[in-house]
């Protein structure tokens, strides 16, 4: 069950030039097509081409941005430890002008990601510790987290998971799958089943409703959640046939992996506005970088966009200390601050939970400012978004 070849095979079956560009490419876009021999508008609409066509190496790179030494250093080095891995689409959004572009930052390997600080660890959140049968991990009684490939569009330079994922043809097999589903059905608890990866939807369309169909068979199981970051990353994937399918298994909930503002354009908004029609409800997750999200107003903005596209924020995650992060890394202080400045100053749909997934395997805590001053004898003196003080008296 190899995703590039199931993906090779369904392009097959489609008739290319039956794919029209429903989206004018932009000028930077038309740059990039340029630069693929006999590619055409309708190849950059087509996920299966973005996947085929991923940006790997410092010679395709070298031919859209002008690299910096710790750039240069960070790609030839990364090959050994987690790949660089680009759709072209998502690369045509990297500002060539600005070495501290977000979009830049996260996906070009800088030379700081191949030394590791004393606290950096393999599995910091302790997933593999926690994992019953291959591609399953049960922290939680009620739910389980299914790694269901370990393929990505893009592989963020952050990742947590980046001891596992990694390109290529490592997705697990279908023998696999059933032991996972054989654990789910046995753990008549799990009543909620994430299905994430790598990422799921660099799957076919097949193989994923595979997945999901057996999971949501299991009687027990109330509904499933996927964890992707394609829609961000290759929106071209989020097409008419993939949300017919999805559709059938409701509900299902999407949580989406965005981080700034600038991954919100006009591809990411058809493709957010197709999930939400079709009634799948979707949070974000995002995961708070340093030079790329870590000012209360970036952050605001990116959660303003996503109120927009009803995409509602779940997570801030501090972002997880793994091998070569330190130069990705904030102090805590920097997500409380940033807490401080949402909570109260704009509406709480805008508000995510900004938590700490506990180093070693203690799961997700939450970390916010507190707004209760004391609390003794039945009264209770709060501070509001203002740092106005009031007192509560209990009954
Ligand atoms: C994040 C996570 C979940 C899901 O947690 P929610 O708070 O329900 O979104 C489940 N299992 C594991 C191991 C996780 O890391
Ligand atoms: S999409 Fe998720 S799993 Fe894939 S590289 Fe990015 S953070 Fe890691």
């Amino acid at each position: 069950m190899n995703p590039i070849a199931t993906a090779t095979k369904d392009a097959q079956a489609v008739d290319k030039a039956s794919i029209k560009p429903q989206i004018p490419l932009t000028e930077r876009e038309q740059e990039i097509l340029a630069l693929y021999k006999g590619a055409t508008p309708a190849d950059w609409e087509d996920w299966r081409w973005q996947i085929r066509n991923r940006i790997r190496t410092k010679d395709e790179i070298a031919r859209i941005l002008t690299l910096t030494p710790k750039e240069i250093k960070g790609i030839e080095g990364s090959g050994t430890k987690l790949t660089m891995s680009i759709p072209p689409y998502f690369a045509s959004l990297i500002d060539d002008h600005d070495t501290r572009c977000p979009i830049r930052l996260q996906s070009v390997p800088q030379s700081d990601e191949l030394k590791t600080a004393p606290e950096e660890m393999r599995d910091p959140c302790g997933e593999d510790k926690n994992s019953p049968v291959h591609g399953l991990v049960h922290r939680y009684p009620d739910r389980v987290l299914f790694l269901v490939n370990e393929m990505c569009a893009m592989y963020c330079r952050y990742c947590t998971r980046s001891r596992m994922v990694g390109d290529g043809n490592r997705t697990l097999s279908t023998a696999t799958y059933e032991k996972a589903f054989d654990y789910i059905r046995s753990n008549k608890k799990i009543r909620d089943v994430l299905i994430s990866g790598g990422d799921p939807l660099t799957m076919g369309d097949n193989m994923l409703e595979f997945i999901i169909k057996n999971v949501k068979a299991i009687p027990h199981v109330e509904f499933v959640r996927i964890g992707t970051r394609i829609p961000v990353t290759l929106p071209q994937r989020i097409t008419p046939e993939l949300i017919a399918m999805l559709k059938k298994y409701s509900p299902i909930w999407m949580s989406i992996h965005f981080n700034h503002a600038n991954e919100i354009t006009e591809r990411v908004k058809k493709a957010c506005n197709m999930i939400a029609d079709a009634g799948i409800p979707m949070g974000s997750q995002t995961v708070l970088l340093k030079g790329v999200n870590d000012t209360p107003a970036t952050m605001k903005k990116l959660m303003h966009e996503l109120l927009k596209i009803r995409v509602r924020p779940y997570y801030i995650y501090q972002c997880d200390p793994i091998m070569g992060s330190k130069h990705f890394r904030t102090s805590v202080a920097v997500g409380m601050n940033i807490m401080e400045h949402l909570r109260g100053h704009t509406t709480g749909y805008a508000v995510p939970t900004y938590v700490i997934d506990a180093p070693g395997g203690g799961g997700k805590v939450p970390a916010s400012p507190s707004y209760i001053i004391s609390q003794e004898k039945g009264k209770t003196v709060l501070r509001n978004y203002a740092n106005e003080k009031y007192t509560y008296y209990d009954p």
